[in-house]
């Protein structure tokens, strides 16, 4: 019973009651008694649904009833909102809530007077590398989806973060939340901590199999679900569940499978809408068309119209509220989404179809199998609890030896043991940086003592791995002047600690800093021989018998003496930054390579460094992706709009934010770098990170810094002869009216911000003359 909870704060019972809690599930109630509310370690690994909040929300509370200060840690940026939304309930008892995401270079000093910070991973790694003074304040940590340490990416980072953590502060309480995994005593022994693993939820799942005109289920039972002509058997087991007045959740593999089973399930589920349904989603696909004016929003809006929507990371954040509402709401019948929206978004479907059990995966050369703790996560989000009577999730197959394989692979399968990734080179090369720059260690002995507290080490027995990996990855941080190593002892260079506190791959930041360079070091002779297509020979261009691009602008610029930093280009510098390691670089399509290799052909005097060769195959490819990513981003800042470049790139409009933001922090670090190194960089690099930040050309800069102005407005106010922010604080306001398309609350914004001694608009009537006709 909720009122016989040891160490929570008093007015918890009552809340939770208000909630509809009363009682705590079995696995929270094991949590209690293993001593969770009491500052006990805990791992625990359950299933999907069965209530692992509330068992994190009694470690914190009791811990900040205690004086103390809890830390929550997100894998992924987009479940911490949701976190928020959930833990800001307790503000009405006086608890402070506080969320940090983005922003790697900060130590996020109004943290300090939380008592719940959410995080991501990266985020916390970040603020110990800038030595967060409260960190040491923290009493409580609780990781979610714990499980990820076994991601070859993201994992370390939080093996790492949780090591530290643990080290600051020995008497930190850890909480441990996990999917039901394969080995959740290796994680609980790697925390010294108690375990909950329990396979218990809320409702019962049926898991299954489709095939033909049967769903066969676990229990060795058969429904008959019948598939009518031209029909596909997604939209089968989708309209026989409309038939019982129910939602299915679908998952694909790829964000375009998910828009394509989205455009055709709509006339699924068409039939089956109430004319208040209709009226109702009508109202919500105008939202959606209100949020952006891209393909990507047409077709959800077309699709949500009908009852039918698509969940990807491409949505931006607005199209996925709406998405995860109206299916909550009952409104959407339903969402075809890629696996993200199975990592902890809570959106409980009658029914879960996964239809796509394999996916394309690059290391593996084609399509692979995904695992079955990926499938048993999507799987678990059948069935509402206290809605439906339980959950059906099935696979499809496609024929009869497939249902047998699906069975064996993940109905009666168990998941996966999770396995620490720690020991790639890459993540060491990050993690030792920042371990040694923030004094964690300033031995190799020291440091491989710190490994020692990681999972990986839990894990090993060949410790000689470990060591192999750590002194590669010591020369490199050394030969790149990161390191310096003097009898045994390890200390960061100046420009070491600068890479760590910016939260940047030592790789990149080398590339950015011999980027930069090469270009001062005016190296246009030994760009211009390798890599254009015209002399894939390699000869030095007096030889070829052909005149590339860059001797042509050598030769007007008569000399290869150093060349001015205000020179580089925009384009230059963002080639620069997407060719490192922390830019996902946009994929080329087929056609793409001769696209991209004439774009490189007419501008390799802009980029910074010289053209890898194209018989070097990888790194030709790497650098013609990365002046794929680099042109979408000067079409941003050139104030393409945001239709064409979803069009031209084949992304999303999240993509183009993800991409700019990424750029924009990357290029802020190159202007740490280049002050660091002493090269004088910083103009052309701030111009080109304040572009891409408004998505303007150069001359609206200053303007749509304005706050409130942004890319399209800023662009209107110009044509209205309005064209800084000086001009705009002394500006007519008949005239931005005008140039603001007669929205007076957004003009006031506007010129309050911009600092204007009177914004008020009242009986002010826009400028007739002012004309401005962009869309
Ligand atoms: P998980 O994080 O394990 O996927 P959640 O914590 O989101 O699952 O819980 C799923 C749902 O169960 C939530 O809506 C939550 O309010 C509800 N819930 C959790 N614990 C209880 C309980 N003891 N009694 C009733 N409902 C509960």
């Amino acid at each position: 019973d909720v009122a016989d909870l040891p160490g929570v704060p008093e007015w918890l019972p009552d809340h939770l009651r208000d909630d509809g809690i009363e009682e705590l599930y079995p696995p929270q109630a094991e949590a209690v008694e293993a001593g969770v509310t009491e500052g006990e370690n805990l791992v625990a690994s359950i299933p999907t649904a069965s209530g692992k909040t509330l068992i994190a929300e009694l470690a914190m509370l009791s811990s900040v009833a205690r004086g103390g200060k809890a830390l929550y840690i997100v894998p992924l940026r987009a479940l911490a909102s949701e976190k928020q939304a959930d833990f800001e309930e307790f503000e009405q008892y006086g608890l402070d809530i506080g969320v940090s995401t983005g922003n790697y270079e900060s130590e996020g000093g109004w943290l300090a007077d939380k008592d719940i910070v959410v995080a991501t991973s990266e985020k916390v790694d970040s603020l110990v590398r800038n030595d967060a003074p409260w960190i040491e304040d923290l009493t409580c940590v609780v990781t979610d989806e714990v499980h990820l340490v076994d991601d070859g990416e993201r994992g370390p980072t939080l093996e790492v973060t949780l090591a530290k953590l643990r080290r600051l502060n020995p008497d930190l309480q850890t909480v441990a939340l996990s999917a039901t995994i394969g080995n959740a005593e290796a994680l609980a022994t790697w925390l010294d901590a108690g375990l909950v693993d329990s396979d218990w939820r809320p409702i019962d799942l049926q898991k299954g199999v489709h095939y033909g005109q049967a769903l066969h289920l676990e229990d060795g039972s058969q429904q008959r679900l019948s598939v009518q002509n031209n029909e596909k058997q997604t939209a089968a087991i989708v309209r026989d569940t409309l038939e019982d007045d129910g939602s299915t959740l679908v998952f694909v593999n790829s964000r375009r499978n998910a828009e394509a089973a989205a455009g055709r399930l709509a006339n699924t589920v068409r039939p089956h809408l109430s004319t208040e349904e209709r009226d109702q989603l009508a109202d919500i696909a105008e939202e959606i068309r209100d949020v952006s004016d891209t393909e990507t929003s047409d077709d959800l809006a077309d699709a949500v119209a009908d009852g039918a929507a698509f969940h990807h990371a491409g949505l931006s954040r607005g199209h996925r509220e709406l998405v995860e509402d109206a299916f909550r709401d009952r409104l959407v019948k339903v969402v075809c989404a890629t696996p993200t929206l199975a990592a902890g978004v809570n959106t409980p479907s009658r029914r879960v179809v996964v239809r796509d059990w394999r996916r394309y995966d690059g290391s593996a050369g084609g399509m692979a199998p995904l695992s079955v703790l990926e499938v048993h996560q999507m799987m678990g989000r059948a069935g509402r609890p206290g809605l439906d009577p339980y959950g059906e999730a099935v696979l499809i197959a496609s024929s009869h030896d497939e249902v047998d394989e699906l069975f064996e692979r993940y109905v009666w399968a168990d998941p996966e043991p999770v396995r620490s990734k720690l020991a790639a080179e890459p993540a060491l090369r990050t993690h030792i940086l920042a371990t040694v720059a923030s004094g964690f260690a300033r031995s190799r002995k020291g440091l491989l003592e710190f490994l020692e507290q990681t999972l990986y080490a839990s894990q090993t027995d060949d410790s000689g791995q470990l060591e192999r990996v750590v002194d590669d990855v010591l020369t490199y941080l050394q030969r790149n002047d990161f390191l310096e190593i003097e009898a045994g002892e390890l200390d960061a260079t100046s420009l070491g600690h600068t890479v760590s506190r910016l939260y940047l791959d030592p790789m990149s930041a080398a590339e950015i800093v011999d980027g930069l360079r090469d270009w001062e070091r005016g190296a246009s002779d030994s760009t211009s021989a390798s890599g254009s297509p015209a002399d894939a020979q390699a000869e030095p261009p007096a030889d070829s018998g052909f005149t590339t691009a860059s001797e042509l602008a050598e030769d007007a610029d008569e000399s290869d003496a150093d060349r001015d930093p205000d020179d580089i280009s925009a384009l230059g510098l963002y080639h620069l930054v997407s060719r490192t390691p922390d830019m996902y670089q946009l994929y080329l399509r087929s056609g793409d390579r001769e696209e991209y290799e004439m774009e490189l052909f007419e501008r390799e005097e802009e980029l910074l460094g010289p053209t890898p060769s194209e018989f070097e195959e990888g790194r030709f490819e790497d650098w013609l992706s990365a002046l794929k990513t680099a042109r979408l981003l000067e079409d941003w800042a050139t104030e393409v709009d945001e239709a064409t470049i979803t069009e031209r790139y084949g992304v999303g409009p999240g993509d183009i934010r993800g991409k700019v933001e990424t750029a924009q922090w990357l290029l802020g670090a190159a202007e740490s770098l280049a002050s660091e190194v002493d090269l004088d960089a910083a103009r052309a690099i701030s111009e080109a990170r304040i572009r891409v930040e408004h998505g303007v050309r150069e001359e609206l800069v200053d303007l749509a810094g304005v706050r409130g102005v942004g890319r399209k407005r800023a662009r209107r106010l110009f044509q209205a002869g309005i064209t800084d922010r000086a001009q705009l604080r002394d500006a007519d306001k008949a005239v931005v009216l005008a140039a603001l398309r007669g929205r007076r609350k957004t003009a006031e914004n506007v010129l309050e911000n911009a600092g204007h001694r009177d914004p008020s608009m009242e009986g002010v009537e826009p400028a007739p003359d002012v004309s401005v006709d962009l869309n």
